[in-house]
Order: C-alpha cells, then sequence, then structure tokens
C-alpha cells in the first residue's frame, strides 16, 4: 500500500495525457474490479474517453447487472460489442455450446468469435485503447508495461493500472464506494465468461480460476496476445 497516493496521481495523469493525445481513445472494460476503478476515474474526471464491453453471451448475471449498476451511478450507458450471431451459430453446431473444454484450439476460436472479432470493431477507428490488466495478475502478465505498441490494431495500448497491486484496487473502491461485481465476494478475484471462470481456493494464483484446466501459459483469450506473444511495450 505504500506510495498508493503516487500511483494514483500518476494512473490519473496518464488518463488525462490519453484523453489529450490519443484522441479518440476507449476503454474496454470487463466489469470487474480493476476496470471499476477505471470506470470511476474516467466519468468522476470527466475525462474524454468511451467506455465499451464485451457482452459475449456467455456472461454471470452478476456481470451483467454491473451495466445497471454504472448508469444509475454514474448516468452513463456502456457502449456493448456482441459477436456475430452467424459465427457464435456455426460453432455452436459443428461443434457444441461448451466445445472450449475440449481443446486450447476449440477455447480460442470460442474467443476469437465471442471476444476477438468484436474488439476488433469495438476499437476501429481509434488512436489508443486503455486495460485495466496488472503485471500482479498472473504469469502472461509479468512483464505487462505501462504502453504498448499494438501492431495489430495500429494503436497504442495503455494499461494504467500496471504498477497497482490487489490492495491498491480494493483500497480505491472501498474509499470512493465504487461499485463493484458481486462475483468478487464469492471467491472471483478474476471474471470472464461463466463457463471458463470458477472460485479459487484461500493462497491460489488470482487467475486460477480462468480456464483452469488450461497450463497458465496460454491463459490469455486473444485480445491481449499478438502472432502468439504479449505485444511489446515502450513507456508513455
Ligand atoms: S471465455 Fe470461454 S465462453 Fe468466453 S469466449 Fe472464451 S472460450 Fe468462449
Amino acid at each position: 500500500m505504500s506510495d498508493f497516493a503516487a500511483r494514483l496521481a500518476t494512473t490519473i495523469n496518464v488518463l488525462e495525457k490519453i484523453a489529450a493525445d490519443f484522441s479518440p481513445a476507449v476503454f474496454a472494460s470487463s466489469l470487474a474490479a480493476e476496470d471499476m476503478v477505471l470506470t470511476d476515474l474516467i466519468l468522476r474526471h470527466k475525462l474524454n474517453i468511451g467506455i465499451f464491453s464485451l457482452e459475449t453471451g456467455r456472461l454471470h448475471k452478476e456481470t451483467l447487472s454491473m451495466l445497471d449498476r454504472i448508469k444509475e451511478t454514474y448516468a452513463y450507458e456502456v457502449k456493448l460489442y456482441k459477436p456475430e450471431a452467424e459465427a457464435v451459430n456455426s460453432y455452436v453446431q459443428q461443434h457444441g455450446l461448451n466445445a472450449f473444454y475440449d481443446s486450447v484450439e476449440m477455447r480460442k476460436e470460442c474467443c476469437r468469435i465471442r471476444k476477438v472479432e468484436p474488439l476488433n470493431r469495438a476499437l476501429f477507428g481509434n488512436k489508443a485503447w486503455i486495460t485495466g490488466q496488472r503485471r500482479a495478475q498472473s504469469t502472461t502478465r509479468a512483464e505487462l508495461a505501462l504502453q504498448e505498441d499494438d501492431v495489430a490494431h495500429a494503436m497504442q495500448k495503455i494499461n494504467p493500472l500496471t504498477d497497482w497491486s490487489e490492495d491498491d484496487v480494493w483500497h480505491y473502491i472501498r474509499s470512493n464506494n465504487v461499485p463493484y461485481n458481486a462475483l468478487h465476494d464469492k471467491g472471483y478475484p478474476s471474471i470472464g465468461c461463466e463457463p471458463c471462470t470458477r472460485a479459487i481456493q484461500a493462497g491460489e494464483d488470482v487467475r486460477a480460476g480462468r480456464w483452469w484446466w488450461e497450463n497458465p501459459e496460454s491463459k490469455e483469450c486473444g485480445l491481449h496476445v499478438v502472432d502468439g506473444k504479449l505485444i511489446r511495450i515502450k513507456s508513455v
């Protein structure tokens, strides 16, 4: 928790700089705790940054209810991007509704249809996008930097909470009365689609409940990976 005030000030400064230098910029919110911190900062400081979420069709009801809570709290409507119905139907008909349990390839194909393709649509036309990723979240994010050159989307990708700890996130949420996903109180530190996320036990890695049947190294959905690698970085 030491230097939290400095980390918060830096984060606000980064968000202000994004709004000023990279307009139009968007924030991709998964509606989890980190993303509620960024939502609160963006809306509290009236920053010119759009907020969207990927409605995959497989989210928990607790996650979906966050959309109403954001509307009630901030009078702001998060923009939703959904997968193409034809692609979803084709996958389900060919492989089954829950074929993502069968192999990493089937899981990645489901993520491609339900997350990656809608993300590409959501990002189109912007100069930068923002995520709530933190270094401490998983082995796949250990080298995460504040700013990455997202070559695939031809824009900058900025992770303003890179240095934040989990304690920082919850300190901000509790100090500012920020609404948060009820699943966090039920053992879900990391939240994704319902069939691919489970609660974790004390002492487990915070992302252990995501795609728990896979190796830790494969646990990304394709939103933060280009050509099989986490995308490279430079400072803001
Ligand atoms: S997280 Fe699971 S249900 Fe959601 S898009 Fe990926 S594989 Fe499909």
